[in-house]
Formats: structure tokens, sequence, C-alpha cells
């Protein structure tokens, strides 16, 4: 990706301000509408209109069993819009394949990820909750694509996590179009070494494993697996212990460099931040410094130092 180009990720058109709702109202998403549109070309969708339910309209609501549930409406339950639903989802993920992302609005029955209310026959509330059946057909025929909804986005750890993994799509999306090749899913790995010790350091290991099987012209296949992996591997939220465990490890290859002083502050700012004391920004800036004056050819092709753009100001938060 090109730094003009700006991932496509899909939005549920109500987070938007489109005034899509039942009630012709909307769910603007301000974290949507002005601190992420500078760096995303949105894609809203809304399913509940594109398969022909008005606005306004009236409500639907899950039904049933949480893992199996229908889409019926509030006040005529003979209204069963779950197979509309989830062949729309269906083909807007075939439709939409150059997303790197998907934004979803929770609790609605047709677009929330987690634990959307779903009703026993009677009326009465399930324990558990279902996934809505648009965003259910659509990440089952999209499993690796990160996906995320608009309330979890409020949280800065999830947040920086769901951008780490809409980049690293991206960047695979990229290395797709040069073509797979062993040199090239090697050069992909080692770039993303650090990040993954930070996310989930024993699946750097896996991973590496299973490179280490591939032979020549055995790319094509162990790919896309990698990324599956990869992709899986990088939901996991990074903590401050594994963070500062990269964090020492990047200022080893200072160790030659640098004197006891400025030796001494890196680490004292590395505890500072595991200890909760400083944002993740504050040792990872000291750092960057550093290695900007003595710069290290392995380090510097780190994705970790610089996983989605700096002005989101993601690190400043974590
Ligand atoms: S939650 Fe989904 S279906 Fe409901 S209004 Fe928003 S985009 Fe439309």
């Amino acid at each position: 990706m090109s730094d003009t180009t700006k991932p496509r990720i899909g939005i549920s058109a109500c987070l938007l301000g489109a005034e899509v709702r039942f009630n012709g109202g909307h769910k603007e998403s301000r974290l949507c509408t002005h601190a992420l549109a500078e760096h995303f070309d949105f894609v809203p969708v809304c399913p509940e209109v594109a398969i022909g339910l008005g606005i306004p309209r009236q409500p639907i609501r899950l039904v049933g069993e949480p893992g199996r549930p229908l889409a019926l409406g509030t006040v005529d339950a003979s209204l069963d819009v779950t197979a509309p639903l989830a062949a729309y989802g269906q083909q807007m993920a075939g439709e939409l394949d150059d997303l790197c992302g998907y934004i979803f609005m929770h609790k609605s029955p047709s677009c929330g990820l987690e634990r959307v209310k779903v009703y026993r026959d009677n009326g009465a509330p399930q324990h558990d909750g279902g996934r809505g059946i648009y965003a259910e057909a659509f990440c089952a025929a999209r499993p690796d694509l990160p996906v995320e909804e608009d309330g979890r986005l409020c949280d800065a750890v999830l947040r920086e996590n769901f951008m780490v993994r809409v980049y690293a799509y991206a960047d695979w999306q990229a290395l797709l179009r040069e073509g797979l090749s062993r040199g090239g899913l090697m050069r992909f790995h080692s770039r993303y070494k650090y990040q993954l010790m930070a996310n989930n350091p024993l699946q750097y290991k896996v991973l590496g494993k299973l490179l280490g099987t591939m032979g020549r012209g055995d790319a094509a296949e162990i790919g896309p697996r990698y990324f599956s992996e990869l992709m899986a591997a990088l939901k996991r939220c990074a903590t401050r212990g594994t963070h500062s465990n990269v964090l020492q490890h990047l200022s080893g290859y200072l160790k030659r460099s640098l004197d006891n002083a400025d030796k001494q502050e890196v680490q004292h700012l590395i505890e500072q931040y595991r200890l909760g004391i400083v944002p993740l920004v504050v040792p990872l800036t000291l750092l960057k410094h550093h290695f900007r004056v003595h710069p290290d050819p392995y380090v510097s092709q780190q994705v970790y130092l610089q996983p989605h753009p700096e002005n989101l100001s993601l690190r400043n938060a974590i």
C-alpha cells in the first residue's frame, strides 16, 4: 500500500451518520466520522435497507437458538428476513473483496458481532447472546478479515489492536499483488517478528516453523495458511508485559552504541511503561530516536516500530 492509498473499511452505514435505522435515525460514531475518516476509505453498508426493508420500518430482533437465531419482525413475527440478510452478507463478502477491515454496529440483529440479544418464542430474552445475521454470514465468508464493533473501539487497547490487524491485512494484499514467493514470505514474517512477539510470542515461533517447512514452489499453498494463522495470532491483544519484553529486545540492538547514561534512561522508561506510569509511545519514541542516530537494518524494517500511521496517536493511549 502506498502512503497515499487509504485502506478500505466496510462499516455499518448508520455509524457514519446515515439515517437508515428502523426509526429513521442514525448512530453516528464520532470516532469513525472524525478521527478515523481521514485514514480510511469507508464503504457504508446498511443490510436492512439493502434487502428492501424501508425507512422507517418495524424493528427486527433475533429469536430462537443463540447459535442459529432467526431475524423476525417485532410487530409482525411472520416477517422473517433471516435468509435475505444471510444471502446479502455472503454477497457483500464476495463483492467487497478489497476491504481491509469492517466496523459493525453493536447490538444490531443484523450487524452486531457479539452478545446481540436473542429472544425465546415467548418473548423472554435468552441468557446467551448471538451474532447479527448479516455479520455472521459476512464473517463466515471472510474469516481472516479484521472486524470490530464500534463500541469496543472506544477501548484504547482494542482500538490499537484492530488497527494493527487492518494495516497487516493491507500489507498482505500488497504482497499478494507482487506475487507470493518463498523469499517474499520469509521477508514478510521477518518484518512482523516483534509485532508478533508483542501480540502472541508463541505463534511467532509456530509460524516460523510453518515457513521453515516450505520448499521451492510451496509459497502459493503455504502462504494463505500462514496468513490465516498470522491474523488469528494478531487478534490477541498485546499487554504491558509483552510490549515491555519487545522493548527490551529492541534496546539490546543498541547496547554497543549507547553510553551508560543513555542505557539507563531507556531502561527507566521501559520500566515506567511496564508499571503503567507512562504510555507506550514514551519509551518507543526514545528508542526510535536512538535508532535514527544508530540505525540497524534489521530493526528499521520492523512493523512494530510503526504498525499504523503515527498521527492516529494510538500508542499515546496504551
Ligand atoms: S445497524 Fe446495520 S442494519 Fe441497522 S441501521 Fe445500522 S447499518 Fe442498517
